[in-house]
């Protein structure tokens, strides 16, 4: 088997924590019988500094091209780098909305778990964090806010912005498939987030998604609103098996429930088009205050890998094995300076992804 990957170091840690990520699937590659050819391209700060925007046309194809994209991270440090003075359209962030764009990615899957030996990172009250959660967020990521029309005018000398939020129904349809199918694999639970006391874009959300519940009677559908939901993920987060949610709404959930497991360094992601193809990159962003210096975890990144390998790819065991070296990793003791505790064994990000490694089985 020969699959193409596209990599996409980008900024900050990104090079650092995707070259333990090669490092694994090569190794995947050795057991299971598969040839990875890496070709890298440019996005984020990296590509403005080169070519002057964050992702060139070029790039994009290449990406286009590939069975999957291995992303790390883009962006530097917001107050003080100067591709923050650039206009919005021009910075290192536009250059992931745009490859999302670019390649039809709508659906992006990020799992928030807790991990048993990582029990005591849980910030959440110690009764919560024991009885543990695995949930994933579905969120639509092509449309909503973040896509619509904006302006900023000066009237009647005020200055006034506005941003708009639309959705169609076929939109709303794609993904809310994808969240049922996903939920078929899991623990046939969708929880559709939405704000449909107030929005219209949400009560044609609520409408949509009910339509599709009917093709998935195996699956248990419910409505919550955005705010409820905030709170929930933080009182009760084990009630949770998918939660399915428009574009903003979900990177803010996502950033949530990814804080409360406690370990941002552990949460891959995964961001789905039509067909198998899909970009794959941790949670967490550019993290520069510690870039270069060799203690990133890598493990998002690594996980995020594992998901390359399971949705893109086909090959489950592999995926199975990643996610059994880390587990043992820690179970072993070894951590990072980010999930680090007393009596553990701290290593750095190269360490980490040669432990990793080691343990692929
Ligand atoms: P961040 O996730 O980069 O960092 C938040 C904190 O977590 C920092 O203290 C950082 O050191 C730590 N951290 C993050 N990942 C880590 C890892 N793997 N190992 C150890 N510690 C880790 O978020 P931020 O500081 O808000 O953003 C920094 C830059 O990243 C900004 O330019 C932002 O726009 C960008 N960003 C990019 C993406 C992306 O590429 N998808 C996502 C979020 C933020």
């Amino acid at each position: 088997m020969d699959f193409n990957i596209t990599l996409i170091p980008g900024d900050g840690i990104g090079p650092e924590i995707v070259a333990e990520a090669v490092k694994v699937l090569n190794k995947t590659g050795e057991i299971y019988h598969a040839s990875f050819h890496f070709t890298k391209i440019l996005m984020g700060g990296c590509s403005i500094d080169k070519y002057g925007v964050p992702l060139t046309d070029e790039a994009l194809q290449t990406a286009k091209s590939s069975d999957a994209v291995l992303l790390g991270a883009v962006g530097g440090n917001t107050d003080t780098s100067p591709w923050y003075k650039l206009p919005p359209e021009k910075r290192p962030e536009a250059g992931l909305l745009a490859i999302r764009k670019g390649l039809g990615l709508y659906a992006n899957l990020r799992p928030a778990l807790l991990f048993d030996e990582l029990k005591a990172a849980c910030p959440l009250k110690e009764s919560t964090g024991e009885k543990g959660f695995d949930f994933l967020i579905m969120r639509e990521l092509t449309g909503g806010l973040y896509f619509g029309k904006r302006e900023t005018v000066v009237k009647d000398g005020k200055r006034v912005a506005m941003d708009t939020l639309t959705y169609s129904e076929d939109e709303i349809r794609r993904i809310a498939v994808r969240a049922f199918e996903v939920a078929r694999k899991r623990r046939r639970k969708v929880t559709s987030v939405d704000k449909a006391n107030v929005l219209d874009s949400s009560r044609l959300w609520r409408s949509v998604t009910a339509e599709v519940a009917k093709d998935y009677p195996d699956v248990e559908l419910s409505n919550m609103l955005v705010d409820n939901c905030a709170m929930q993920i933080v009182k009760d987060p084990a009630q949770f098996d998918v939660i399915l949610t428009e574009n903003m709404f979900g990177d803010i959930l996502s950033d949530e429930a990814s804080m409360v497991t406690g370990s941002l360094g552990m949460l891959p992601s995964a961001s789905l088009g039509a067909g198998k193809f899909g970009l794959y990159e941790p949670s967490h962003g550019s993290a520069p205050d510690i870039a270069g210096l060799d203690v990133a975890n890598p493990i998002a990144t690594i996980m995020s890998a594992a998901m390359l390998l399971r949705y893109s790819l086909d090959m489950n065991e592999a995926a199975d094995s990643v996610e059994n070296a880390v587990k043992s990793v820690l179970a072993d003791g070894y951590r990072t300076g980010d999930i680090m505790s007393e009596g553990k064994q701290k290593v750095g990000c190269h360490e980490m992804g040669d432990l990793i490694c080691e343990r692929i089985k």
